[in-house]
């Protein structure tokens, strides 16, 4: 099902709550919710070592930054990759096998590996959702790419920082319950860690308070920021990409340019994670700047470069909107966003 149309018109009302939500979705979120599961699991005998695995690229950042030189971690969504639609190999069961603690996003995100994981991994281990655990059912988002119909809520969570915090507080949790030798060092880097988050909280409201108040519009290709703009008072106006994940028809695309030009956006932002051609052609025929580089779950340079973290991901993105829609990203420039620790978790590519 196609929802530019609808997405674009209903520029007042855009990115409400799921307070509405049907009797089928309520079901699902209520299994959900039972299923976060982030306070099961038994700790690890003394003197073994941690091994966590986690799904899309920012989640094991945030868990590297936490876990630093006492755990093993292995990514398993690949960069770059979608991660709405991923489905494991069957070689990740035997990692999932050796896994003490496995960390989701949840909301509906990664069923086919949570699918994978409930075969696989041992009696003691935690299956942890983060956004689950997080966030309340009444909070969830529904929108154009991820509409009420469907049943999956707008997953992006870790977009927005108060909720990534939620995150980091509950990966310090988990990592303290099932390895306390190491309780000391799981705290401490929580807490470094936790206070550039908060950093990142305050930058982005300074950043947002110098973009003009009717230009704090996002249109974007990939709908990754509803959380972030329900937080920092900013409108999702739109997501190009249908809820299908397939491109537009040239039809969408000319009532598109027409929506655009009325909206007065000055600017329109694209996905790295999935390029599209035809965002350039609406750009130059609604006569807007078009953005193509947001990135939701695919982090800045590669494994191992200063930027290719979590906080280097939001940074980035951060600047890149308030620069294209006219305010000054001083403070987000300004921030600290190295590592706790030096980040040794495998991202595969
Ligand atoms: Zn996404």
């Amino acid at each position: 099902m196609i929802w530019i149309g609808i997405a674009l018109s209903l520029s007042a009302c855009s990115a409400g709550s799921g307070s509405t939500s049907s009797s089928v979705t309520a079901e699902k979120n209520a299994q959900s919710t039972a299923r976060a599961a982030c306070d099961t699991g038994t700790a690890i005998a003394a003197g073994k070592r941690l091994r966590i695995s986690a799904t899309v690229a920012p989640i094991t950042s945030i868990v590297a930054n936490i876990a630093g030189e006492h755990a093993d971690i292995a990514g398993l969504v690949p960069e770059g990759t979608n991660s709405h639609t991923f489905e494991p190999a069957p070689s990740v069961a035997a990692i999932l096998a050796k896994t003490d603690v496995l960390f989701v996003n949840g909301l509906l995100l990664e069923e086919p590996t949570k699918d994978l994981a409930e075969q696989n991994l041992s009696n003691g281990a935690v299956l942890c959702e983060l956004g689950t655990a997080a966030l309340p059912v009444a909070d969830y988002i529904y929108d154009f790419s991820f509409p009420i119909e469907g049943g999956k809520p707008n997953p992006h969570l870790w977009t927005n920082p108060p909720l990534a915090r939620q995150y980091a507080e509950i990966v310090r949790d988990v990592l303290v319950r099932m390895d306390p030798a190491h309780t000391d060092a799981y705290r401490s880097n929580a807490d470094v860690f936790i206070a550039r988050i908060n950093q990142l909280d305050a930058a982005m409201v300074a950043a947002t308070a110098t973009v003009p108040a009717n230009q704090r519009k996002l249109l974007t290709y990939h709908d990754a920021y509803a959380y972030f703009a329900r937080t920092y008072g900013w409108t999702v106006i739109g997501a190009i990409q249908p809820s299908n994940f397939d491109e537009p028809t040239a039809k969408e695309i000319a009532n598109l340019i027409t929506q655009v030009r009325k909206t007065g956006v000055p600017a329109i932002f694209g996905s790295e994670v999935f390029p599209s051609p035809v965002l350039e052609q609406i750009g130059a025929e609604a006569n807007v700047k078009y953005v193509d580089v947001l990135r939701d779950d695919d982090l800045p340079g590669k494994p191992g470069d200063p930027s290719h973290s979590f906080l280097g991901l939001m940074q980035f993105d951060y600047i890149t909107m308030v620069d294209a829609l006219g305010g000054d990203a001083a403070a987000l420039k300004a921030l600290d966003i190295s590592d706790v620790n030096i980040d040794t978790a495998e991202y595969p590519q």
